[in-house]
């Protein structure tokens, strides 16, 4: 376990703690607050060649209070217990500001996705489901796609989970859209990421119409973020994934680059390191790949007025704090990245009513909500005079906290 991963739990936990001084909350609630109710570690046997390599798989499940448990999948080479704590914890506090019925929960596999064939990351979801099949379903805890697993690993996971239960398509959410999942759903994240970009230069007297905008990442949340950005009529400048970065200060025509697995295949003049991309002059930088990236090594660096959160964590707490110093908006993934787990909503609870909705009732609500979530976010800042960090974690804490004293479970 390193460093950087045993403080992104205590990082998360710090935020906690905040939340619920500014609440009045008990030391002992918070501590319950603070704390995962389950952690599962197995062991996944992988056929290589005529031997076999023993990956660690892993579903941390951290509060049930609001409702059955909810979090995504993350294929990775740096998943450990610690990252996927600090997880599964941002997925309560994410489930409760957006006021979705769910808990909070996360899983992975310690192994690099980009080196994997599709049989063996078959063989490794099917695995990881059968170990965990007793603590998964559609009203105990629900999985998701995360980085390094997309909609064919949930048809797997499903697939899996229904020869061991029986039919129960509500299990999982992000599944391909032929196979119980919702028109939306794939582009929900990044939608939603786009939409606060667009509220937060708005609610700054700021024009959207040509706003510059660069993006770590062009996986699933990075490339339909710098999509919706460029539809709403920002102008994306930059963009990057792991093979690095390209910029195009009349505008890089996202549409146009859309279909592209990887940046490497696109033609660019200009090509930047993956790093470079984050200290691009822009007005919204959208970190949308790893945790950690904007940190004290950089972050004097950082030349964006507004940072919109499409990964999880991706700035580490001093760099948030010299950020917030330096008068740099932030808006945190809780509430930036939110709308993936409310696409996840909308599919679970069409699986369960066996009814499916148009895309454009789904982009409709998926709009009105975040709207919602980010007016109160501000709203609550204002409040407390607190940062929209701190505001978020606020409204998320009260209403876990709620929960839990009205369900008795401190007695
Ligand atoms: P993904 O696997 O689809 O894409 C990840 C992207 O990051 C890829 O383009 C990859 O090339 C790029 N990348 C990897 N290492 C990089 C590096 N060193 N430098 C630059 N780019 C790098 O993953 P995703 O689903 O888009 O998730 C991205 C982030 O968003 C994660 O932090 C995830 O937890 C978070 N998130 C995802 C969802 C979702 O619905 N998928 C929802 C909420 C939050």
């Amino acid at each position: 376990m390193t460093n950087a991963h045993s403080s992104a739990f205590q990082e998360v936990n710090q935020k906690v703690s905040q939340a619920g001084e500014i609440l009045g909350l008990k030391p002992g609630l918070i501590s319950a607050l603070s704390t995962c109710e389950r952690e599962v570690v197995i062991s996944i046997p992988l056929r290589r060649g005529d031997d076999v390599e023993v990956l660690t798989g892993y579903r941390v499940q951290h509060s049930s209070a609001r409702g059955p448990r909810k979090g995504g999948i993350r294929f990775h080479q740096d998943v450990d217990l610690d990252e996927v704590r600090a997880l599964a914890s941002l997925m309560t506090w994410k489930t409760a500001l957006i006021d979705v019925p769910f808990g909070g929960a996360k899983g992975g596999v310690a192994v690099n996705a980009s080196l994997l064939t599709n049989i063996e990351k078959e063989e490794i979801i099917r695995r990881w489901t059968r170990s965990l099949v007793h603590v998964l379903g559609h009203h105990r805890d629900i999985p998701a796609p995360d980085m390094g697993t997309d909609a064919k690993t949930m048809a797997w996971l499903m697939d899996e989970f229904h020869r061991l239960e029986g039919f129960q398509p509500a299990c999982v959410t992000g599944k391909p859209v032929e196979l119980f999942g919702a028109p939306g759903r794939e582009e929900a994240t990044g939608r939603g990421v786009a939409m606060i970009a667009a509220a937060t230069l708005k609610k700054h007297k700021m024009k959207v119409e040509g706003a510059t905008v660069a993006i770590q990442g062009f996986g699933n949340v990075g490339r339909y973020a710098a999509l919706v950005c460029q539809e709403l009529g920002m102008k994306v400048i930059a963009i990057s994934d792991v093979s690095g970065g390209i910029v195009n200060n009349k505008g890089i025509d996202i549409a146009a680059i859309f279909s592209h697995k990887s940046l490497e295949t696109v033609e660019a003049d200009n090509r930047v390191g993956a790093a470079e991309i984050l200290e691009i002059q822009c007005d919204v930088l959208i970190p949308a790949a790893l945790g950690g990236v904007i940190n004290e090594g950089n972050v004097a660096k950082i030349k964006a007025e507004f940072i919109i959160e499409g990964a999880n964590q991706p700035i580490t707490f001093a760099a948030d704090k010299e950020l917030r110093t330096q008068g740099v908006v932030i808006v945190p993934d809780i509430l930036a990245n939110s709308g993936g787990v409310m696409g996840s909503y909308f599919e679970w609870t069409q699986n369960i009513q066996e009814f499916s909705w148009p895309i454009e009732k789904f982009r409709k609500e998926l709009d009105s909500r975040m709207e919602l979530a980010f007016t109160n976010v501000l709203e609550v800042s204002k409040k407390h005079s607190v940062d929209m960090r701190t505001a978020a974690f606020v409204v998320a804490v009260g209403r876990v906290a709620h929960a839990f004293e009205l369900r008795g479970s401190l007695v």
